[in-house]
């Protein structure tokens, strides 16, 4: 059978790794040796759980979208991270990278955040532990989501702009970086998706794991077969799709199906479809595919919705593209934001924008009316009430 997880040297298949500078080795290796210990330990899980149960409110319900499931003629089922504390499935990593931090002994806490969702998780977490914590955020990505700002800084975060570049995520994650390696010792930084140097993405994918997890156990009692004939999720980085992919993998019965941020068009030159439009390389740690020009500059990813609007991808995911496991597919803003409104109107339930993309989908797909899909509802759409706004003129 196929591997679909993480080898002994960091790698799926052709991707992963951990190309990083030689200041930032010890970390790394501090990290690389003792995350599964740690991760495993009785002690840890225990906290972690309860966490878990009692501060972000799981196991996330597994709904049944009834008019949904009208509508395409399959069983819809829509898995609410939306209704985890803050608001998104971000926090799942974020409590378990905090919880890793103390055990490791660290005393400081740095990340990077686009539209702000994991910076308010991280500093969320940080203000539960009373350990302090840096955010870095680009420039204009403050001034476009200045409530997570305001947020972030009521939980006594610090939020530094990253005003290099085009002072967005890609830059923010850079100056993260760049503290990291000033501050080798006593700081972890709490990388928000399934990218980065190895541990990262396989520590990452683990924390959201949880989503596949109780996916499994509420498609059983719902249904009598834990299986699912498809699992469905957007992808930015990745992690919400790994997290809903996860225990699904050995299963070639499952279909999955990731749903990138097409942006204006996959061939206007506004896009953040990373499969169709990139290659392989290095970004942020990790050898994966991103988008790039012919001599390796990154290019400027454009998306509606902030989370989706990354470069790249994580190395798992180039792999399970490369090898056909996972279908990759994009949406357009225009047909994420009409999917979130019918979200709205069929369901009561106000997605994230980057939630949309994978809703967006289900209109592209034949289904049979037995079949059962999951779709990961990554998250509460209160942050682009704006965005919504201005697009449909309410
Ligand atoms: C950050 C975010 C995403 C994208 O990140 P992934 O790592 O790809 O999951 C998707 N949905 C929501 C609601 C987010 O906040």
């Amino acid at each position: 059978m196929m591997n679909y997880g993480v080898n002994d040297l960091g790698y799926y298949g052709d991707f992963g790794g951990a190309y990083i500078p030689e200041m930032l080795y010890p970390n790394i290796e501090e990290l690389r040796q003792q995350y599964l210990d740690i991760t495993s330990d009785e002690a840890f899980v225990a906290e972690f759980n309860q966490l878990m149960k009692d501060y972000v409110g799981r196991p996330s319900p597994l709904y049944r979208a009834k008019r949904f499931s009208e509508k395409y003629g399959a069983n819809i089922f829509f898995k609410r991270e939306d209704l985890n504390h803050t608001g998104s499935h971000k926090i799942n990593n974020a409590i378990g990278q905090i919880l890793l931090a103390i055990k490791l002994g660290k005393k400081r806490i740095i990340a990077e955040t686009g539209a702000g969702q994991h910076g308010v998780a991280t500093a969320t977490v940080c203000a539960l532990k009373g350990i302090e914590c840096v955010v870095y955020m680009g420039e204009i990505d403050m001034e476009r989501q200045a409530p997570n700002v305001a947020r972030m800084k009521m939980l006594g975060a610090t939020v530094i702009p990253a005003t290099s570049g085009s002072k967005t995520l890609k830059d923010a994650t850079n100056e993260a970086m760049r503290d990291w390696i000033n501050n080798p010792v006593d700081t972890h930084y709490i990388i928000g998706s399934v990218v980065g140097p190895y541990p990262y993405p396989d520590m990452v994918a683990r924390f959201q794991s949880i989503i596949s997890e109780e996916t499994k156990k509420q498609l059983l009692e719902q249904t009598g077969k834990e299986l699912p004939d498809y699992a469905m999720a957007c992808v930015g980085g990745g992690s919400n799709a790994m997290g809903m992919f996860y225990h699904f993998l050995d299963d070639e019965s499952v279909k999955l199906i990731a749903v990138e941020a097409a942006g204006k068009g996959v061939d206007t030159g506004h896009s953040a479809a990373t499969t169709m439009l990139g290659r392989e390389g290095i970004l942020h740690g990790s050898r994966t595919i991103l988008m790039q020009t012919d001599d390796g500059q990154v290019v400027e990813p454009y998306s509606i919705s902030a989370g989706l609007d990354y470069p790249g991808i994580g190395p798992q995911h180039a792999h399970l593209y490369k090898i056909n496991r996972a279908q990759y597919v994009s949406i357009t803003d225009d047909e994420a934001l009409q999917a979130g409104l019918l979200c709205c109107q069929l369901e009561g339930i106000i997605p994230a924008i980057e939630t949309a993309h994978a809703l967006a989908y289900l209109d592209k797909m034949k289904f049979n009316t037995d079949d059962n899909v999951v779709i990961c509802l990554s998250g509460r759409g209160d942050k682009d009430l704006t965005t919504y706004i201005n697009h449909f003129g309410f």
